[in-house]
């Protein structure tokens, strides 16, 4: 059984949802996709931890989807005694080291450190993650301007956009029969796609291939529309299977 596991589905705000994370799973082992800073509870929630992760994919650094990586580089190095694969797009790997983890996690008992000391690093170059558990095209989304941001095609036929405004014409670029895909309730926000948006921008038949993900936790006034215009939410703990 090879699945699509849901970690988590709320937005940086949210005080009762997990962050946006997913994982792999096949026979009861893990490969994740993005690490924020409620990996620890979320994979907890699922009956899982770090000791179950063989590897760990990153679309862009936010603390919603990198800041777990001081956690699992630290407990698996030092309670587990591994370092954990970590695929990073080599547009990330700068960001992630030296402006994000490298001030909490560049020095301890053992000196300097860097990011190798922590993890197996796998830079990927191009538009393609090659992982033992994950063989993935890559797209570029629009999440932050100038920062680099990534999707993915899994298995061939489920998109997981991680967060972005909307992208039609890359969606439609795509073949797929369930996606995964970022929202907000606010309007205006320069770096989400808005419920409205999406309605506006997506035709109806891609839309209801699609799972709103990254949202607020006032979820549930918004439901009944989701479940008109769209597949509906994604669900912490929600499987798909692949
Ligand atoms: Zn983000």
């Amino acid at each position: 059984m090879r699945e699509l596991l849901i970690l988590g589905c709320g937005h940086s705000e949210s005080l009762t949802l997990f962050n946006t994370n997913a994982a792999i799973r096949e026979n009861g082992r893990l490969f994740l996709i993005d690490c924020g800073w409620t990996i620890k509870a979320a994979l907890h929630a699922q009956g899982y931890g770090f000791e179950h992760v063989d590897g760990i994919f990153i679309t862009h650094v936010h603390g919603d989807h990198v800041f777990g990586l001081e956690r699992i580089g630290y407990e698996a190095r030092f309670g587990l005694g591994r370092r954990v694969p970590l695929y990073l797009p080599e547009s990330l790997i700068g960001e992630l080291w030296d402006q994000t983890l490298k001030g909490s996690m560049g020095r301890n008992s053992e000196g300097e450190q860097s990011l190798e000391d922590y993890f197996d690093v796998r830079p990927v170059g191009g538009d393609r993650l090659e992982a033992p558990q994950l063989s993935a095209p890559l797209f570029k989304t629009s999440h932050t301007p100038g920062k680099p941001s990534f999707g993915l095609v899994v298995d061939d036929h489920v998109v997981f956009t991680s967060d972005t405004r909307p992208v039609p014409d890359v969606l439609a670029g795509l073949d797929f029969d369930i996606g995964f895909h970022d929202v907000t309730f606010q309007t205006g926000n320069p770096v989400h796609a808005s419920l409205d948006e999406l309605v506006a921008v997506y035709p109806a038949a891609m839309r209801r291939k699609l799972y709103l993900m990254s949202y607020e936790d006032g979820y549930a006034e918004h439901e009944e529309r989701v479940n008109q215009e769209f597949a509906g939410f994604a669900r912490q703990g929600m499987a798909i299977a692949l």
